[in-house]
Protein backbone atom coordinates (compact mmCIF):
# COMPACT_ATOMS: atom_id res chain seq x y z
CA UNK A 1 0.00 0.00 0.00
CA UNK A 2 1.27 2.86 -0.99
CA UNK A 3 0.35 6.13 0.77
CA UNK A 4 -2.64 7.82 -1.28
CA UNK A 5 -1.18 11.58 -2.46
CA UNK A 6 -3.40 14.52 -2.25
CA UNK A 7 -4.92 15.31 -5.98
CA UNK A 8 -2.90 17.66 -7.84
CA UNK A 9 -6.64 19.98 -8.77
CA UNK A 10 -6.31 21.79 -5.33
CA UNK A 11 -9.63 19.80 -4.64
CA UNK A 12 -8.04 18.70 -0.78
CA UNK A 13 -9.02 14.92 -1.58
CA UNK A 14 -6.92 12.14 -2.45
CA UNK A 15 -6.30 11.43 -6.13
CA UNK A 16 -7.95 7.97 -6.02
CA UNK A 17 -11.21 9.64 -4.58
CA UNK A 18 -11.26 12.85 -7.05
CA UNK A 19 -9.52 13.29 -10.55
CA UNK A 20 -8.20 9.41 -10.53
CA UNK A 21 -11.14 7.51 -10.92
CA UNK A 22 -12.58 10.06 -13.63
CA UNK A 23 -9.24 9.52 -15.61
CA UNK A 24 -10.15 5.86 -15.39
CA UNK A 25 -13.13 5.79 -16.44
CA UNK A 26 -14.44 9.60 -17.92
CA UNK A 27 -17.99 8.62 -17.99
CA UNK A 28 -18.03 8.62 -14.04
CA UNK A 29 -17.21 12.62 -14.14
CA UNK A 30 -20.52 14.26 -12.98
CA UNK A 31 -20.20 17.33 -13.86
CA UNK A 32 -18.59 19.88 -16.08
CA UNK A 33 -16.13 20.98 -13.18
CA UNK A 34 -15.49 17.20 -12.66
CA UNK A 35 -14.34 16.65 -15.80
CA UNK A 36 -12.38 20.19 -16.25
CA UNK A 37 -10.39 18.92 -13.06
CA UNK A 38 -9.75 15.49 -14.38
CA UNK A 39 -8.35 16.71 -17.60
CA UNK A 40 -6.17 19.36 -15.69
CA UNK A 41 -4.66 16.50 -13.61
CA UNK A 42 -4.09 14.32 -16.63
CA UNK A 43 -1.88 17.13 -18.24
CA UNK A 44 0.07 17.02 -14.85
CA UNK A 45 0.16 13.17 -15.06
CA UNK A 46 0.71 13.59 -18.55
CA UNK A 47 -2.33 11.15 -18.84
CA UNK A 48 -2.46 12.52 -22.79
CA UNK A 49 -4.81 10.08 -23.83
CA UNK A 50 -7.44 10.70 -21.20
CA UNK A 51 -7.82 14.79 -22.88
CA UNK A 52 -8.16 12.92 -26.28
CA UNK A 53 -11.14 10.69 -25.34
CA UNK A 54 -13.04 13.98 -22.86
CA UNK A 55 -12.25 16.54 -26.09
CA UNK A 56 -15.24 16.82 -28.53
CA UNK A 57 -15.10 14.54 -31.54
CA UNK A 58 -15.84 18.27 -33.50
CA UNK A 59 -13.24 20.16 -32.43
CA UNK A 60 -10.73 17.62 -30.63
CA UNK A 61 -6.85 17.61 -32.32
CA UNK A 62 -5.64 14.16 -34.40
CA UNK A 63 -4.13 13.71 -30.95
CA UNK A 64 -2.81 15.14 -27.93
CA UNK A 65 0.85 15.66 -27.20
CA UNK A 66 3.23 16.48 -24.20
CA UNK A 67 2.69 19.97 -23.43
CA UNK A 68 6.45 20.46 -22.40
CA UNK A 69 4.84 22.44 -19.49
CA UNK A 70 4.57 21.87 -16.10
CA UNK A 71 1.59 22.47 -14.43
CA UNK A 72 1.83 23.63 -11.36
CA UNK A 73 -1.62 24.67 -9.87
CA UNK A 74 -5.24 25.33 -10.14
CA UNK A 75 -7.43 27.33 -9.68
CA UNK A 76 -11.61 27.27 -10.47
CA UNK A 77 -12.52 30.51 -10.52
CA UNK A 78 -16.24 30.51 -11.94
CA UNK A 79 -18.95 27.28 -13.15
CA UNK A 80 -21.96 27.87 -14.77
CA UNK A 81 -24.10 24.37 -15.20
CA UNK A 82 -26.02 24.08 -18.09
CA UNK A 83 -30.31 23.97 -16.93
CA UNK A 84 -30.33 20.31 -17.15
CA UNK A 85 -27.03 19.45 -15.82
CA UNK A 86 -28.82 18.82 -12.56
CA UNK A 87 -30.96 15.49 -13.73
CA UNK A 88 -29.61 12.60 -12.63
CA UNK A 89 -25.87 11.34 -13.83
CA UNK A 90 -25.09 8.20 -14.32
CA UNK A 91 -21.97 7.89 -12.23
CA UNK A 92 -22.94 5.72 -8.97
CA UNK A 93 -21.06 8.39 -6.81
CA UNK A 94 -17.72 7.44 -6.36
CA UNK A 95 -16.39 8.15 -2.97
CA UNK A 96 -18.31 10.89 -0.73
CA UNK A 97 -17.51 13.70 -1.97
CA UNK A 98 -19.76 13.27 -5.18
CA UNK A 99 -22.97 13.56 -4.13
CA UNK A 100 -22.48 17.20 -2.75
CA UNK A 101 -22.67 18.88 -5.87
CA UNK A 102 -25.72 16.44 -6.82
CA UNK A 103 -27.95 18.56 -3.59
CA UNK A 104 -30.35 20.24 -6.67
CA UNK A 105 -32.11 17.82 -7.33
CA UNK A 106 -35.31 19.06 -9.25
CA UNK A 107 -38.02 20.22 -6.46
CA UNK A 108 -40.89 19.30 -7.90
CA UNK A 109 -39.52 15.57 -8.85
CA UNK A 110 -41.67 12.85 -8.46
CA UNK A 111 -45.12 13.93 -8.67
CA UNK A 112 -44.19 13.96 -11.96
CA UNK A 113 -45.66 11.08 -13.97
CA UNK A 114 -43.41 12.20 -17.01
CA UNK A 115 -40.85 9.31 -17.65
CA UNK A 116 -41.44 6.60 -16.49
CA UNK A 117 -38.41 5.82 -13.86
CA UNK A 118 -40.57 3.51 -11.78
CA UNK A 119 -38.51 0.95 -13.36
CA UNK A 120 -35.33 1.39 -11.96
CA UNK A 121 -35.94 0.76 -8.23
CA UNK A 122 -32.19 0.78 -7.85
CA UNK A 123 -32.56 5.05 -8.76
CA UNK A 124 -29.80 6.54 -9.33
CA UNK A 125 -27.83 4.70 -11.82
CA UNK A 126 -29.99 4.87 -14.17
CA UNK A 127 -29.51 8.12 -16.36
CA UNK A 128 -33.75 8.93 -15.68
CA UNK A 129 -34.94 10.36 -18.98
CA UNK A 130 -33.71 11.55 -22.31
CA UNK A 131 -34.06 15.05 -21.01
CA UNK A 132 -30.94 14.84 -19.03
CA UNK A 133 -28.65 13.15 -21.75
CA UNK A 134 -27.63 16.48 -23.22
CA UNK A 135 -26.38 19.54 -21.17
CA UNK A 136 -24.02 22.25 -21.41
CA UNK A 137 -21.39 24.03 -18.55
CA UNK A 138 -18.90 26.23 -18.36
CA UNK A 139 -15.88 26.42 -16.17
CA UNK A 140 -13.67 29.36 -15.65
CA UNK A 141 -10.20 28.72 -14.32
CA UNK A 142 -7.31 29.87 -13.78
CA UNK A 143 -4.23 27.05 -14.39
CA UNK A 144 -0.70 27.75 -13.44
CA UNK A 145 2.38 26.07 -15.19
CA UNK A 146 6.08 26.60 -15.71
CA UNK A 147 7.33 26.72 -19.15
CA UNK A 148 11.53 25.96 -18.46
CA UNK A 149 11.90 28.88 -15.23
CA UNK A 150 9.30 31.10 -16.57
CA UNK A 151 6.35 31.10 -14.97
CA UNK A 152 2.72 31.49 -16.74
CA UNK A 153 -0.69 30.83 -16.18
CA UNK A 154 -3.84 29.76 -18.63
CA UNK A 155 -6.91 31.52 -18.00
CA UNK A 156 -9.47 30.09 -19.82
CA UNK A 157 -13.37 29.77 -19.94
CA UNK A 158 -13.68 26.18 -21.07
CA UNK A 159 -17.05 25.13 -22.94
CA UNK A 160 -18.32 21.78 -21.93
CA UNK A 161 -21.20 19.64 -23.15
CA UNK A 162 -22.54 16.12 -22.19
CA UNK A 163 -23.70 14.14 -24.73
CA UNK A 164 -25.29 10.74 -24.02
CA UNK A 165 -24.11 11.23 -20.42
CA UNK A 166 -20.64 12.03 -20.79
CA UNK A 167 -19.09 15.17 -20.78
CA UNK A 168 -16.88 16.23 -23.30
CA UNK A 169 -14.48 19.62 -23.40
CA UNK A 170 -15.72 21.37 -26.46
CA UNK A 171 -13.50 24.78 -26.87
CA UNK A 172 -12.79 27.52 -24.90
CA UNK A 173 -12.08 31.14 -24.86
CA UNK A 174 -8.28 31.88 -23.51
CA UNK A 175 -8.40 35.37 -21.64
CA UNK A 176 -5.62 37.93 -20.07
CA UNK A 177 -4.05 35.98 -17.14
ZN1 LIG B 1 -8.87 16.22 -8.51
Amino acid sequence: MTVDKMCPCGSGRPLSSCCGPVIDDPRSAATAETLMRSRYTAHVLARWNHLWVTWHPRTRPDLVEEDGLRWTGLEVVRVEEGDDAVAGSGAPASGGGASASGGGAPASGRGAPASGRGASASGRGAPASGSGASASGTVEYRASYREGKRPGVLHEVARFQRRAGRWFYVDGDVLDA
